[in-house]
């Protein structure tokens, strides 16, 4: 009698002609089990002995299904080519702790089969399989459905999100005593969308404000956007390639919105490889723009002077440990060792190295499934040899997943070894330029626009102080004209102005293709949106217009203005 199948292992089996294309069959069929790729992977290193933990074994659990329902041999001759087909949910479970507990998806056997066996990519395929079941574990689903409702992988709100890039933009003002620095959002045209892990706002945000600086100081035209910004994917980790295209697709959406020339990646192995590599094809989609890590903007930065570095500034020993994703998926290898010899003085290598290296043991998104802990920190043995050997005391990698696997790992294996970015060192090693004390607001013209005499001589002061050329105009008309004849960088705009109002003004402005990118800064008594006498709000939804660069309610004070005017000037779209 026919075995019963639990519904399942019928959804699966069903499934399967989807999930393995034809370059997964030829594969699937290349294998002439030569046992080479046996003892590169981490986890038969740790685990002698244990042929569950072999490449081709681990492979050989959909290859098994493949002949059974795929390929005509199975139908044949089953007990000849080991076809087997999967009945029971126990069986399911069997599989996802081989899938998911037993490879991280490194790629390291798939280097060295002579044959081409993409080992990495059926554990992929099954993944997907497991995961169009329900079948994974707890944290799996956890992160996906995250970056499925929420739009990011670590659940962070989008309030949380650009309150987070406004505290670090006031640390950097104040660490670097600059209140020219900002953390642009949504600029318009910018040559720089950047875009960042999750993991950076809720653990690490000393990392935006990093990049931002040597963004800043390099004189950078970028931009982060309020949405589409976590470039990682859980789509590559758990097989399901609707998840990869559509969270590929908001980034791409936020650089079209904003116009943006160029993505930049922030350091993230498994991020770099589903946006600039697979997810223009999960998510079908050809993209204008150009996509770098930041890794190659950062060299570039300093290669061409664009920022200033002394390597002395970092004299700990350090080694390189390359991402998986990055190394022998993407082949950045060189990039990363050039920048870190320019930004330190004693890099050691780690051996093997680039493409050979071995992973962190947290990739493949192992550092979310916590059942699999103690197997994941028994096979990074080999990678704990591999750092104690070098000496160094600070490893660097290019991903911050690769930071909490190898965090995990020093910790086990008690090591005393710190673990850095290379954007970490990159700030470190910065050098600021100084400058002549310039006054925030010199080579600016701004046009204050006021009905009221000596509010206009009052805000005239202030900014005249900081440097800025000033224009006045006490109504609508006359700003009009002193826009059109003295093309300000910037405006204060009161909304209560005799005959024609500040409302219509600002409409006029925003509607011109000339003058639409000039900032303004509301300045009036009623500049509060919930103040009835003047629905501001309601009128720019009405006209479908964008929010003011500012928005102050008087009385202003010197510091409140000059702050609110640096950050619109730094928000424009042009800037000096
Ligand atoms: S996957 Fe490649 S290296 Fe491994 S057993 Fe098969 S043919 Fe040999
Ligand atoms: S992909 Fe990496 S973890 Fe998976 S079997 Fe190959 S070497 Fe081992």
């Amino acid at each position: 009698m026919a075995e019963q199948r639990s519904y399942k292992a019928q959804k699966l089996i069903e499934r399967l002609p989807a999930k393995v294309n034809r370059q997964a069959m030829l594969s699937l069929e290349a294998c002439v089990h030569c046992g080479l790729c046996t003892d590169q992977c981490h986890y038969v290193l740790a685990n002698p002995g244990d042929l569950t933990y072999a490449p081709a074994y681990k492979a050989d659990r959909l290859r098994k299904l493949f002949k059974a329902h795929l390929d005509w041999t199975g139908k044949v001759f089953p007990w000849w080519v080991g076809a087997k087909s999967i009945y029971t949910d126990a069986e399911l479970e069997e599989l996802k702790d081989t899938v998911f507990g037993k490879c991280t998806n490194c790629r390291r056997c798939s280097l060295n089969c002579p044959m081409g066996v993409d080992m990495a990519s059926f554990n992929r395929i099954a993944r997907g399989l497991l995961v169009h079941v329900g079948v994974m574990p707890d944290g799996v689903a956890a992160v996906a459905k995250d970056q499925w409702e929420i739009g990011n992988q670590m659940g962070v709100l989008p309030e949380d999100y650009l309150d987070t890039i406004q505290w670090v933009e006031e640390e950097l003002r104040e660490e670097y005593k600059d209140p020219s620095i900002s953390i642009p959002v949504d600029k318009e045209g910018p040559d720089v969308v950047y875009a960042i892990n999750p993991r950076e706002v809720k653990y690490d945000p000393r990392t935006i404000g990093e990049a931002a600086a040597i963004f800043h100081y390099a004189g950078e035209n970028w931009t982060m956007p309020s949405q589409g910004w976590d470039m990682t994917n859980f789509g590559l980790f758990n097989g399901d390639d609707e998840l990869g295209g559509a969270v590929a697709g908001r980034v791409y959406d936020a650089v079209e919105r904003l116009r943006g020339k160029k993505l930049v990646l922030s350091e993230c192995g498994h991020g770099y490889r589903s946006t600039r590599c697979e997810g223009p094809n999960w998510a079908r989609r050809d993209l204008p723009f150009e996509t770098e890590s930041a890794i190659i903007t950062m060299l570039r930065y300093v290669k061409e002077g664009r920022i200033k570095v002394d390597k002395a500034k970092n004299a700990l020993p350090v080694t390189y440990h390359d991402s998986c994703n990055m190394a022998r998926s993407c082949g950045i290898t060189e990039e990363p060792r050039e920048l870190l010899k320019l930004v330190c003085t004693d890099f050691r290598e780690m051996y093997p190295n680039r493409a050979e290296n071995y992973c962190c043991t947290g990739g493949g998104g192992a550092m979310s499934m916590s059942e699999y802990s103690a197997r994941r920190l028994k096979s990074a043995k080999i990678k704990a040899d591999q750092l104690r050997a070098t000496g160094a005391k600070v490893v660097v990698t290019s991903c911050h997943n690769c930071v909490d696997g190898l965090f995990d790992l020093i910790r086990h294996y008690k090591l005393d070894m710190q673990v850095k970015l290379l954007v970490n060192l990159v700030s470190s090693a910065l050098v600021v330029p100084v400058r002549p004390r310039v006054k925030p607001l010199s080579g600016y013209r701004i046009l204050v626009v006021d009905d009221e005499p000596d509010v206009r001589v009052y805000l005239g002061r202030i900014f005249e102080d900081h440097g800025a050329e000033v224009v006045e105009a006490p109504d609508a008309n006359q700003a009009m004209r002193a826009i059109v004849q003295q093309k300000p960088d910037l405006m204060t705009l009161d909304l209560v102005l005799p005959k024609k109002t500040g409302e219509k003004l600002y409409w006029e402005l925003k509607k011109d293709e000339r003058f639409k990118d000039i900032p303004v800064v509301v300045i009036s008594g009623y500049a509060r949106i919930d103040f009835p006498k003047i629905d501001f709000a309601g009128f720019l939804r009405e006209k479908g217009l964008s929010q003011p660069e500012g928005f102050l309610e008087k009385p202003v004070g010197p510091e409140q203005t000059i702050a609110a005017v640096v950050k619109a000037l730094g928000s424009a779209k042009t800037g000096k």
